[in-house]
Formats: C-alpha cells, sequence, structure tokens
C-alpha cells in the first residue's frame, strides 16, 4: 500500500513563531482569524525537537490537538505530560502553562483559542533548560 500521502503534513509550515516567546525553531500556520464572527482562533504550530514555547496564559482557554510526533505539556505545579498523535488537552483560563517538543521528536499540534474577544495569550517568563529536563 502506498502510504506516502498518509504520512505529509496537514497544512502548510506556516510562519516562524517569535524568539520571544518560543526556545528552538517553532512555525506557525493561522487556519481561522480571531474575528468577532466566531470569537475563534484556531492554528497549526509546528516544532523542531526541544523547541518549546514560554510560560503563559490564555484569558480565554485553549484546546490543543496533538497531531504528530510526541510533544509536552505542563501546567504549573505538575508533572509533564507526554503528548501523542490524538491526545487533546483542555486549558482553562488563566492556567499557567507551556507545550512544545519532546527532545528527540518534533511535534506538531492545532491549537484552538475560543473566546478571543477576552485576549489570546499573555507570555510569562521562559521555560528553563533545567524545567524542561525535568521529565520523568
Ligand atoms: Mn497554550
Amino acid at each position: 500500500m502506498d502510504t506516502r500521502e498518509n504520512n505529509s503534513p496537514i497544512f502548510p509550515q506556516g510562519d516562524k513563531a517569535s524568539p520571544d516567546y518560543f526556545t528552538g525553531m517553532t512555525w506557525v500556520k493561522m487556519l481561522v482569524a480571531a474575528d468577532a464572527g466566531l470569537n475563534c482562533q484556531i492554528g497549526n504550530v509546528v516544532f523542531e525537537a526541544g523547541a518549546r514555547n514560554n510560560w503563559h496564559t490564555h484569558p480565554g482557554g485553549q484546546i490543543l490537538i496533538a497531531t504528530d510526533g510526541v510533544g509536552y505539556y505542563q501546567e504549573k505545579g505538575k508533572p509533564i505530560r507526554l503528548l501523542h498523535k490524538g491526545d487533546v488537552v483542555k486549558i482553562l483560563p488563566g492556567v499557567v502553562h507551556w507545550h512544545g517538543a519532546s527532545p528527540d521528536s518534533a511535534f506538531t499540534h492545532i491549537a484552538i483559542n475560543p473566546n478571543a474577544q477576552k485576549g489570546i495569550v499573555e507570555w510569562l517568563q521562559r521555560v528553563t533548560d533545567e524545567e524542561y529536563n525535568h521529565f520523568k
């Protein structure tokens, strides 16, 4: 069976994410803009191995849908959670967290930001190597 089409990325890679808010190479392809029609922004995010975003919150909450590779997700005060294709993460408004790739695998997720009228994201401090390497 020819599975080439099944292995190709669903969405274009998109634009490089700002190094101010991301450690390591990350690309974002906006899929749905946060206009007044639905107040819901949707983007596809590709992290190279080891890449992650800063600690942050979403005033309107966020839903992540893992679609490729192996990722990390962590809420403040909790252990790092491993994410695989098909995993879904529900993040309530104001919860401090970060997400990204695991050290040895790239990772892709769809990020859904509802209630966009409340604000998309509030960035906090960088995730240090010590925090990132604390997975067990
Ligand atoms: Mn987030």
